[in-house]
């Protein structure tokens, strides 16, 4: 399992770490967008939430967790992103794993000090016209302030300014601390600085995991398996 706030390059390690141990990178996120895509009832409900930047109710976002769970491609287990989200969840998945003979085996957070969360979330811009994303540290325009793509204006959007990022910012990073906590206590926690280079992240979070020495040959995907995205902020 991974554990990080927005912007601490969580999404981004995560395949990686799928595609080393074999096993299905399982993001809730991406499980809530698929379900929104597809218009089912979970998709609609999770919907009102999604928008409003709210956090998914408890019993609906466990429920398709463990939904996704109970695929053949899980049986040996999943790399876990976007969840557990505040320590209710936390608790039923180590009740739900418990009853199954499964367990969390490593909780490892990715550390960015919140000020830096902050300067990553709000370095980014769109194009006016067309919505086109840069990143003012990692993916800048060629000409300052204009899209390389379609020549306006880059804006930046009234949740992405520095003041609004950091009040949503404190109550994520509140739950997040309890979720620490909570795998402190059980033992099977693990912190790295996310405040490196991408690859040196991905180094030391892949010497954290013992290697299956299957995993990278027998890495072909199953088809009904959810996509994932490489690389989100
Ligand atoms: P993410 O891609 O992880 O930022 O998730 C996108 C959105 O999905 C979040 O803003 C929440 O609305 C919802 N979501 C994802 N994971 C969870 C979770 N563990 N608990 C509640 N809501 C979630």
């Amino acid at each position: 399992m991974l554990l990080g706030a927005p912007g601490s390059g969580k999404g981004t390690q995560a395949p990686a770490l799928g595609r080393r141990l074999g096993l299905p990178h399982v993001a809730t996120g991406d499980l809530f967008r698929a379900a929104v895509r597809d218009g089912s009832p979970v998709g609609l409900e999770a919907r009102r939430y999604m928008d409003r930047g709210q956090l998914v109710p408890d019993d609906i976002t466990i429920r398709m967790l463990l939904d996704r769970l109970a695929q053949r491609d899980a049986a040996k287990g999943v790399v876990l992103d976007g969840f557990p989200r505040n320590r209710a969840q936390a608790e039923t998945l180590d009740e739900v794993l418990r009853e199954q003979g499964g367990k969390v085996e490593l909780a490892v957070e990715i550390d960015v000090p919140a000020e830096e969360l902050v300067h990553r979330l709000s370095g980014r811009w769109v194009c006016r016209d067309n919505g086109h994303v840069y990143n003012e540290a990692s993916n800048p325009p060629r000409s300052p302030g204009k899209c390389d793509l379609d020549g306006s204006p880059l804006i930046q959007r009234e949740d992405d300014k520095a003041e609004t990022i950091r009040n949503r910012m404190a109550v994520t990073l509140s739950s997040l601390r309890d979720v620490v906590a909570y795998y402190r206590s059980t033992g099977v926690l693990r912190q790295i600085n996310g405040v490196q280079p991408i690859d040196r992240v991905t180094a030391e979070l892949l010497a954290i995991f013992p290697a299956d020495a299957d995993a990278e040959t027998d890495g072909s995907p199953d088809p009904k398996a959810p996509t994932v995205t490489d690389a989100r902020v």
